[in-house]
């Protein structure tokens, strides 16, 4: 039972105040049909919104079956809305872009009834109405006279206590009018059906109780009621609460019916998306290929361990100017530059193995370079001659080579491949290198030759070989490869002239033949882009030679000699403590090497191996230090920051546009919500919570979020593809623009961070709106 007690509602226009509802006190049967008569502007409509909670009374109170409302929250209104009553207009009030059905479910999607169950009662509600046969059309297909038949199956599909009906013929043709007075009629029976009408006619045969109303008063009644007694509160509420899905959904469906609107919306908003993507893309891409000619530059440059080392502190280095001091009348005596910083490291046993620890995972390969000559002859014919391996221009007997000088500085190629500490990653050769002709080396006395990716080896090595060869010749590799060599121990290769002094022996077959047998196994080349293709184009062997050359010859009359003799046993030249250690060296009397070169396995595990050198040299005296240089270091720190430094330059310019796109879907909601005004007033009928409406345009503007980020990062990878070739036309580098999948998703997130932010304010407006006002809209 409802019971309205001194109602007053008043609008206040400027000066002009309106009383809507003057005092209106009026009683109301469970099941009755009450007709609501009156001028235009007395306040029905007012009163049956005040009675549906759509606009809220100033003062008095609605008593429904027993339960004041004067209390009620928000919510206790919007679940009333929802359970309570059901509202027809005299404009159907449907929801264009939603099918008939969905428009009769829309009250119980909004309290959470299982789509199901919704689904039925909607079916049944429609039938109830006669529109069994029109489930399928849309809003816009239908007559007047089935529109509104519609919102009656929607009003009575929940299943209400009290239906509102405001000029529910008011524009319906008089044929169609009654069909409609009889349906709601018929609906009556079990319900308290309170309708506003123009009509007096209609009013008379139709509803069973006749009010009149003017200026906000009740004029006469024709069936007054009065309850017996007071009636027991015997009222509840369900509360109303529209899911996230039947939000998007709501929103999706709405968005389709303006799909060329959305999407260039999207299309615009997503302007910001691409530029990002597409600074980030080729970021991405330019820092890879850094990445990888540091790889390379990193394998050319190893961290090297030389005797002599170049101590350079670099907080000094950068505290040195170029800036001319002041004249201050006086000169400083100095050491030059290249002798300021001398560090002797003094290579031992011990470090030697603790260098052979290092974590294969860091650095697998290691280069020992010794200064330990070869004695090595051929025999062409019969014709026996002194050959060497390396690459310089003299077949001459002076070893003085490459390996002994000039590795310590910067990483020249060696002819010694390293040593693979864990062979399990396969052998240094095998991972890097591939053969073209005969066998890979399987023991220490074989040997292999080194092309160039021409296919070319170096003149001067083949030379030195023994071959008697002219620039620009082609060699079979057969008749390469199994060639052997004689490498001779020191007792045989040099004699003690009575003078004491060594010279070397002469060249016969016998000493030939009392040598150890080297054989030239194979020729390799380097893989396409192997990064660590470090040998030089020349002969190439392993450590272990050099090792079994040095066991071999420590020992040997000459190494002896030499180690008591203060001066050259070859030449008598005198040579101080250096050119001494330096000669034993050479003749294989010091198993020491000159200089160590570790090649780290990566840019980031270079890192973990200076950690490990460094290790050494804790706590130790200044003297006892080992002191590496690392070539590489400076270089690439360099690059680095300027790329991203360039990076977070653009993208801020990038980003600029995405705010713009931002505060676009911001105006673009707002539009849609001035659009929607009325869909947000039926949402409210039917009971939708303040957040309910929030839900549905944050929403929509996630939908669009997320499409105009997916359309952005779509349009930036198809963007990539132009872009490349572009830059291969110029650069000659290829696919330098690559769009990582982890910027791509970030980026649609933001996008729809971003747009659910510019889209909010307008969705809180939306659900603002007073209901009772956005249904009077047009
Ligand atoms: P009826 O439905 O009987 O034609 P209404 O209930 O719509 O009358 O209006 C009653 C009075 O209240 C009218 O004078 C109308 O102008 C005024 N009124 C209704 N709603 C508002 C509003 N939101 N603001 C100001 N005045 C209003
Ligand atoms: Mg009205």
């Amino acid at each position: 039972m409802l019971q309205l007690k001194h109602l007053m509602k008043t609008y206040q226009v400027g000066d002009t105040v309106t009383h809507a509802l003057d005092d209106v006190s009026i009683n109301f049967r469970n099941h009755e049909f009450v007709a609501i008569l009156g001028p235009s502007g007395s306040g029905k409509t007012t009163m049956l919104n005040v009675i549906g909670g759509l606009d809220q009374y100033d003062s008095g109170d609605i008593i429904i079956n027993g339960k004041s409302t004067k209390n009620f929250s928000q919510t206790d209104w919007d679940a009333y809305r929802n359970n309570t009553v059901g509202f027809i207009f005299q404009n159907y009030n449907l929801i264009s872009h939603l099918s008939i059905i969905e428009n009769v479910e829309l009250g119980m999607t909004l309290s959470g009834v299982d789509s199901k169950t919704r689904h039925q009662k909607a079916i049944d509600a429609l039938k109830r109405v006669g529109l069994g046969d029109h489930l399928q059309k849309n809003p816009n297909q239908l007559s007047g006279g089935q529109m509104q038949r519609v919102a009656i199956a929607r009003a009575i599909a929940n299943d209400p206590d009290i239906l509102l009906c405001d000029e529910p013929t008011g524009a319906l043709d008089t044929k169609t009018s009654v069909e409609i007075m009889k349906l709601i009629k018929e609906l009556s029976k079990d319900k308290l059906v309170i309708m506003v009408t123009h009509n007096p006619e209609l009013a008379q045969e139709y509803a069973s109780r006749t009010v009149h109303f003017q200026d906000g008063k009740i004029l006469s009644d024709s069936n007054k009621f009065t309850p017996d007694k007071d009636i027991k509160d015997s009222f509840n509420l369900i509360k109303t609460k529209m899911s996230y899905l039947n939000a998007l959904k709501l929103s999706f469906t709405n968005i389709m019916t303006k799909k060329g609107r959305t999407f260039l919306t999207a299309f615009a908003s997503s302007i910001g998306i691409i530029g990002i993507a597409i600074v980030l893309a080729l970021s991405n891409g330019f820092q890879k290929q850094i990445d990888q000619t540091q790889t390379k530059t990193l394998s050319k440059f190893p961290i090297s361990i030389s005797t002599i080392a170049t101590d350079l502190d670099p907080a000094q280095r950068s505290k040195d100017s170029d800036k001319n001091v002041k004249n201050k009348g006086f000169l400083i005596a100095a050491k030059p530059d290249n002798e300021k910083n001398i560090h002797e490291n003094k290579i031992t046993q011990n470090y030697i193995n603790y260098i052979k620890k290092i974590n294969p995972n860091y650095a697998n390969n290691i280069s020992y370079i010794r200064s330990v000559q070869l004695n090595l002859l051929s025999n062409n014919a019969g014709k026996i001659k002194r050959i060497q391996f390396s690459t310089l221009n003299n077949s001459g007997s002076s070893l003085v080579n490459a390996q002994s000088q000039g590795m310590a500085s910067v990483g020249i190629n060696s002819s010694v491949f390293p040593t693979s500490l864990d062979q399990s990653k396969g052998s240094f050769l095998k991972n890097n290198y591939q053969l073209l002709s005969g066998n890979w080396p399987s023991s220490k006395n074989d040997v292999v030759l080194v092309l160039n990716n021409k296919n070319e080896a170096n003149l001067n090595s083949l030379k030195n070989l023994g071959l008697d060869i002219k620039d620009g010749e082609k060699i079979n590799f057969k008749k390469l490869v199994g060639k052997t060599f004689k490498l001779i121990s020191n007792n045989d290769y040099y004699q003690q002239l009575p003078t004491g002094n060594f010279v070397p022996n002469k060249l016969t077959k016998s000493l030939y033949n009392k040598g150890r047998t080297i054989t030239l196994t194979g020729v390799i080349r380097s893989k396409n882009n192997s990064q660590m293709a470090l040998l030089d184009n020349s002969i190439a062997y392993s450590d272990a030679l050099s090792e079994a050359v040095i066991k071999e010859n420590k020992n040997s009359n000459i190494v002896k000699a030499q180690k008591k003799s203060s001066t050259n046993v070859m030449t008598n030249q005198a040579m101080n403590e250096t050119e001494k250690a330096q000669f034993i060296a050479s003749i294989g009397g010091s198993s020491i090497p000159n200089t160590i070169l570790i090649y780290p396995n990566s840019f980031n595990s270079k890192d973990k191996v200076l950690n490990y050198l460094d290790k050494w040299n804790k706590g130790k005296a200044k003297k006892d230090k080992i002191v590496y240089t690392d070539m590489s270091g400076t270089v690439t720190k360099l690059t680095g920051g300027l790329l991203s430094g360039i990076t977070d330059v653009l993208v801020a310019f990038a980003a600029i546009s995405l705010i713009t796109s931002m505060i676009m879907i911001g105006i673009l909601t707002y539009t849609s919500v001035l659009e929607r005004t009325k869909e947000i007033g039926i949402l409210k009928a039917l009971g939708a919570r303040k957040r309910d409406i929030t839900r549905v345009f944050d929403a929509e503007t996630f939908i669009l979020g997320v499409f105009s980020g997916a359309l952005g990062i779509l349009i930036a990878y198809l963007l990539t593809f132009p872009i490349n070739s572009v830059l291969y036309y110029i650069t000659d580098m290829t696919n330098v623009a690559q769009l990582n999948p982890t910027h791509a998703l970030a980026l649609i997130i933001i996008s729809t961070i971003l747009t659910l932010l510019g889209g909010h304010i307008p969705a809180r407006i939306a659900a603002k709106k007073d209901a009772a006002i956005a249904l009077r809209s047009e």
